[in-house]
C-alpha cells in the first residue's frame, strides 16, 4: 500500500495533535523504508518480477524484518518505548505521541497485509500472507484513496480549518499524494530495482518533510472552533511541547 498509509497517519494527528504530522508520515511508512535500505545492504530479498500481481511487478521474496508481523509489533514497542522515555512533552502527551506512533507503525503491515501477494510473514520465514488486492488496480487506486481522504477529513475537521489559507496546504498535499499513487502503481517494469530503491526512500522523507511543513503552515492558520479545542486540545497549536 502506499497513500492510503497516510490516510491513517492523518487520522492518528487527531489522536495526537502535539505530535507532528511528518513524524506520523514516517513511522507509517517506515516499513518501507526500512525494506528498500535492508534490500539496497543484501539483507532483504526483492526481485523484478513482472507476473507477481497487477499493479507491483516487483516480488517480495524475503521481507521478514521490515514485513514480517513479529518484527513490525518489535518495531512497534520500540518506538512506544523510545518516545515515551526520549520526549520531554508532559506524561499524558507522551503518551498519546508514543501510542499513535507505535500504531502508526504497526498499521503499516495490517494494511499492507490487504494488497501484497502472500509474501509477508508472520515471524522471520520467507514468504506468507496477503489478500492480493493489488492484482485489481482500480479497486486498489479507490481503496487508498478512500483511506487518505477519510483520514484528511478527520484531520481537517480536528483542525476546524477552513477557507482557502487554511485548506490549500493539506488539500494540495492530498492531491499531490493522489496524482503519486496513480502514476507509480500504475504496474509499470522498473528498468532498475536499486534506482527504485533508493528514490522510494528520498521521496518517503521528501513526503514525511511535506507533511510537516503543511501541518506547521495549517496549524498556524487555525480557527480555534469548539470542535477544534474539544477534540484536539486547546493546546493542538504549536508550542514548546510538540514532537
Ligand atoms: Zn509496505
Amino acid at each position: 500500500m502506499f497513500i492510503g498509509h497516510y490516510g491513517v497517519a492523518f487520522a492518528l494527528n487527531r489522536a495526537s495533535p502535539q505530535t507532528s504530522l511528518g513524524l506520523l508520515f514516517l513511522a507509517t511508512t517506515i516499513a518501507d523504508v526500512l525494506l528498500y535500505v535492508l534490500y539496497l545492504f543484501g539483507v532483504e530479498r526483492v526481485v523484478i518480477a513482472p507476473a507477481t500481481t497487477a499493479s507491483v511487478p516487483i516480488s517480495f521474496q524475503h521481507i521478514p524484518f521490515s514485513h514480517g508481523l513479529a518484527a513490525t509489533l518489535l518495531l512497534g514497542a520500540a518506538t512506544f518505548a523510545v518516545v515515551l522515555l526520549w520526549s520531554r512533552a508532559e506524561r499524558r502527551v507522551r503518551l498519546a505521541a508514543a501510542g499513535a506512533l507505535a500504531f502508526g507503525v504497526v498499521s503499516h503491515w495490517l494494511l499492507d497485509l490487504l494488497v501484497h501477494a502472500p509474501d509477508m510473514p508472520l515471524l522471520f520465514e520467507s514468504g506468507g500472507y496477503g489478500l492480493r488486492l493489488y492484482d485489481h488496480p482500480l479497486l486498489t487506486h479507490a481503496v487508498e484513496i478512500g483511506l487518505l481522504f477519510g483520514g484528511l477529513a478527520v484531520y481537517l475537521r480536528s483542525l476546524g480549518l477552513r477557507g482557502p489559507r487554511g485548506l490549500a496546504g493539506p488539500i494540495g498535499l492530498g492531491a499531490l499524494l493522489v496524482v503519486l499513487q496513480l502514476v507509480l502503481r500504475r504496474g509499470a517494469i522498473p528498468v532498475s530495482l536499486e534506482a527504485v530503491a533508493i528514490q522510494s526512500v528520498a521521496g518517503l522523507f521528501a513526503i514525511a518533510g511535506m507533511a510537516a511543513v503543511v501541518d506547521g503552515r495549517a496549524r498556524r492558520s487555525q480557527v480555534p472552533t469548539p470542535e477544534s479545542l474539544g477534540a484536539a486540545g486547546a493546546d493542538a497549536t504549536e508550542g514548546p511541547e510538540r514532537l
